[in-house]
């Protein structure tokens, strides 16, 4: 895809700094080159220039590297320019690209253009801004990963196998009489089990790295005095919950955003979970159910003197993991420990005496999928949870049509629509209206 237009921007941060980079790529890079350093540089080769202005005044001095395309970041021709990092120096130097027919690049511009011409894929443009954007090295290596091709790497392979699979059953189309005959007898319907397996393997290796990329969102639930707040500080260490002997003095929702081992969590602390007739505590309370929702896990937390109230776990929602806290057992003097089997997961602990946060905080991790360690992790965002869970409904439609013997056409049909969600996240099928969602977050000059 040809670009008619060359685009520039300052690269680096605004402000002082050593150095200050501006970026130029695009059809007119290189008669910018000439007239900005003089002549062209050597392709590839750092070449220590002096920067003129129109007049062939002196802008700055630094090093060109010049880049023919299509060995660049863009796939397009790009020149670097690096200056003195001040943000006068870098202004004029922008201002001179400007003139000689460079406009100003857009947010995430360059890294569209790569994407355009083939140098990158969807996924890994989007690891690019994850890479920048990332608050903890665990996030780092995981978008790294994401760059390098890790998570595309398993939708290529997920949609190869689809491919095949589907040229299979198409060729079927051609043999009218024996074609259930055909499907029935050959193996297709195992390669559609083992195309449904990859992609439920890949989409909980994609739930983990939004998770990573995101934050696991954990809500704090239980009746008043219990402990909730209490609890939100000792995981976050610090005294953004007010904490009181007085039932009910969480009115509003409290939001914490912390780390475990590099592992984001955002925690909630919702209003005592009750019936009452304050307005002000009612709209806290209707809050608290709402946040429920949007929960990866809930802590359910009771005082271990009086146990468990019924009445909150029957207003939780289902579907969402439950961890039950028995709080307080300080008070019974009882040591911490962890009871877990298939359905339910009770942690004993003392928020206030720390006994047992330590089991917390594993939990945690073991419920992100952090407990191996992080290998084969990569960073994913929602976007492409949404595409794998449709693909997969796809292949599910695709292997009801195969076994209710509703003909080969219908089954490749599902196959088709399944492959087009998987191109939806590298990229292969996309639409403006995406495209711009994505780029528009970067930053300028990337
Ligand atoms: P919330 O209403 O559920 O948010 O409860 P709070 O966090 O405000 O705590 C209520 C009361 O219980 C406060 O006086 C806390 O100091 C106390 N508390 C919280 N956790 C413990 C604990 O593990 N042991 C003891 N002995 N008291 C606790
Ligand atoms: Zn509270």
């Amino acid at each position: 895809m040809a670009n008619l237009d060359t685009i520039a921007a300052v690269a680096t941060p605004p402000g002082l700094g050593g150095v200050g980079i501006v970026r130029v790529s695009g059809p007119r890079v290189s008669a910018i080159a000439q007239a900005i350093t003089g002549a062209l540089p050597s392709p590839r080769t750092a070449t220590y220039r002096v920067f003129r202005d129109a007049e062939n005044g002196f802008i700055d001095e630094g090093i060109a590297l010049y880049f023919p395309g299509p060995r660049s970041f863009t796939g397009e021709d790009v020149l670097e320019l690096q200056g003195h990092g001040g943000p006068v120096v870098m202004d004029l130097l922008l201002e001179r690209c400007l003139g000689l027919g460079a406009r100003l690049a857009h947010p995430g511009e360059f890294t569209e253009r790569a994407f355009l011409n083939g140098k990158l894929d969807l996924v890994q443009a989007e690891a690019v801004a994850d890479l920048i954007e990332s608050s903890t090295a665990l996030g780092v290596r995981l978008a790294g990963r994401t760059l390098q091709g890790e998570f595309s790497r398993r939708i290529q392979a997920l949609v190869e196998s689809l491919i095949q699979l589907r040229i299979f059953i198409e060729s079927a189309l051609d043999f009218p009489e024996e074609e259930i005959d055909f499907l029935a007898d050959s193996s297709v319907a195992e390669d559609l089990d083992r195309a449904i397996a990859m992609t439920r393997r890949v989409l909980e290796e994609a739930h983990r790295g939004q998770v990573l990329r995101e934050g696991l969102v954990v809500v704090i639930a239980g009746a008043p005095n219990v402990g909730k707040s209490s609890l939100l500080n000792a995981l976050s260490d610090t005294d953004a919950a007010i904490v009181t002997p007085i039932p009910g003095t969480t009115r509003d929702l409290l939001r914490q955003d912390i780390q475990i081992d590099g592992l984001p969590i955002r925690v909630v602390d919702t209003a005592g979970l009750r019936a009452t007739e304050d307005p002000v505590e009612r709209e806290g309370v209707r809050r608290a159910r709402k946040q429920l929702d949007d929960a990866d896990l809930v802590l359910l937390v009771y005082d271990a003197q009086s146990g468990p109230d019924p009445s909150i776990a029957e207003t939780l929602p289902s579907g969402i993991p439950v961890v039950r806290i028995r709080n307080k057992i300080d008070l019974l003097d009882e040591s911490p420990g962890i009871l877990q089997n298939d359905s339910e997961v009770e942690i004993s602990l003392s928020v206030a005496t720390a006994q047992g946060l330590d089991l917390l905080h594993a939990h945690l991790k073991h419920h992100a999928g952090l407990d191996a360690g992080h290998e084969g992790i990569f960073i994913a965002r929602r976007r492409h949870l949404d595409a794998l869970n449709r693909g997969l409904q796809h292949l599910l439609e695709a292997q009801h049509n195969l076994e209710g013997q509703l003909g080969p056409e219908l089954v490749a049909e599902e196959l088709l629509l399944a492959q087009k969600m998987l191109g939806e996240i590298t990229g292969e099928v996309t639409s403006e209206d995406l495209l711009g969602r994505i780029f528009s977050s970067f930053c300028i000059g990337k």
